[in-house]
């Protein structure tokens, strides 16, 4: 479970994100944020792998608590992948993006490479591990962001916009994938056809808080 509790945080320049939000998001179970722009979505869920480390409030995954000192056993738990691919991919050839997380682990060559194969297959660009991942289309750099954080099975995934550059078979196949491999999960998306095909439960952010937090049919109204 992760459990938030009244978590605040205001940016360098003086603008409030989040104002006091406290939620419990519990095990296998899978979670819609929505809200307009500028809501506070991105804010709060860039704290949920310690990327944002909390100002007021706090948050624990299971019971840790997280803050600077435990932020490898938090990534190895919380997988987040981040509304742009491309703040993800950064190394000269994409084996080598995939492979990053394994090696900050430590795990051993061998392993390394099977599990970065595997998750280059599953994702289908094992073909293409040689190219720099700038030289990939909006739709596989999506997918190979994903490739990146499930190769270290997190058990709980975050995932901003996930759908952003897929056409619809793409978005199929990143459902089934993501079903298929995590059973936590929390997304936000302005994607409401997503949010409905894979939340069972929805919060709405407005103004840096959590507005309404409910069913998916009851927050989000009829399809
Ligand atoms: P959402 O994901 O719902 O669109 P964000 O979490 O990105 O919302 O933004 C929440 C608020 O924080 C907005 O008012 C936005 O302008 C502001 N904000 C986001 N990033 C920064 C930043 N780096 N510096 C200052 N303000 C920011």
């Amino acid at each position: 479970m992760i459990s938030i509790q009244n978590l605040s945080f205001t940016y360098p320049d003086g603008t409030t994100a989040l104002l006091n939000i406290t939620i419990d998001i519990p095990n296998n179970s899978s979670t819609g944020i929505v809200g307009a722009n500028g809501a506070g979505k991105s804010t709060l869920v860039n704290h949920f792998n310690g990327y944002f480390l909390p100002q007021t409030g706090s948050i624990s995954i299971e019971k840790d608590v997280i803050n600077k000192k435990n932020l490898d056993v938090i990534r190895k738990k919380v997988g987040l992948v981040f509304q742009n691919p491309d703040d993800q991919l950064f190394t000269a050839r994409l084996y080598d993006d995939i492979a990053f997380g394994p090696e900050n682990l430590g795990m051993p060559p061998t392993e390394i490479a099977r599990v970065v194969e595997a998750s280059l297959r599953d994702i289908n660009l094992w073909e293409l591990r040689d190219k720099p991942p700038s030289h990939l289309s909006q739709g596989q750099k999506r997918f190979a962001a994903f490739a990146a954080v499930l190769v270290m099975n997190p058990t709980i995934l975050v995932m901003d916009e996930p759908t952003s550059d897929l056409d619809p078979g793409n978005r199929r196949k990143l459902i089934t994938l993501v079903n298929s491999l995590v059973k936590t999960k929390i997304t936000v998306s302005h994607d409401l056809d997503f949010i409905w095909d894979t939340c069972q439960r929805v919060c709405l952010m407005n103004n840096g808080r959590i507005v309404a937090d409910g069913p998916t049919g009851k927050i989000l109204g009829c399809r």
